[in-house]
């Protein structure tokens, strides 16, 4: 991978975090934690009538990877079926875990942009807690 990927990268990041498009003060929905960076998110995913998700936002406090990761996650979900948004969270998460290529990540919009973390196991819990956030109220939907 070249430099200029990676400060694609970060600017996507940067971006995400700076202008976060879909954080807003939610309730009634427990934080997920990150004790080792001190990072705290909580998901929220509403269903339209049709079944896909009208919305996913979130809230919470922390780094830039962990505040960015939860705004490219909601942007993605958007539009999805709970199944279909399972299964993006899902490869996501195998990606940080080491378990699948980075490069599947390009099937996930500005989520490519945390494939250089793989390579800085300190912050994977970082990227990781909106996604598993996520993935707690999803598995309610299904
Ligand atoms: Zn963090």
């Amino acid at each position: 991978m070249s430099d200029n990927f990676d400060s694609l990268y970060e600017e996507i990041i940067r971006d995400h975090y700076k202008n976060p498009q879909h954080k807003k003060p939610l309730e009634h929905i427990p934080f997920v934690q990150n004790p080792s960076c001190g990072d705290k998110v909580r998901v929220a995913i509403t269903l339209g009538p049709d079944g896909t998700i009208a919305e996913a936002a979130f809230d919470g406090s922390g780094c830039s990877i962990s505040m960015s990761s939860a705004d490219v996650l909601a942007d993605l979900l958007a539009g999805k079926t709970p199944q279909e948004a399972k299964a993006m969270v899902e490869l996501f998460l195998a990606v940080l875990r080491g378990e699948k290529d980075p490069s599947e990540l390009e099937q996930l919009g500005d989520a490519m942009a945390f494939q250089g973390l793989v390579r800085l196991p300190v912050r994977l819990k970082c990227a990781a807690l909106s996604w598993r956030a996520a993935l707690e109220q999803i598995e309610k939907l299904l």
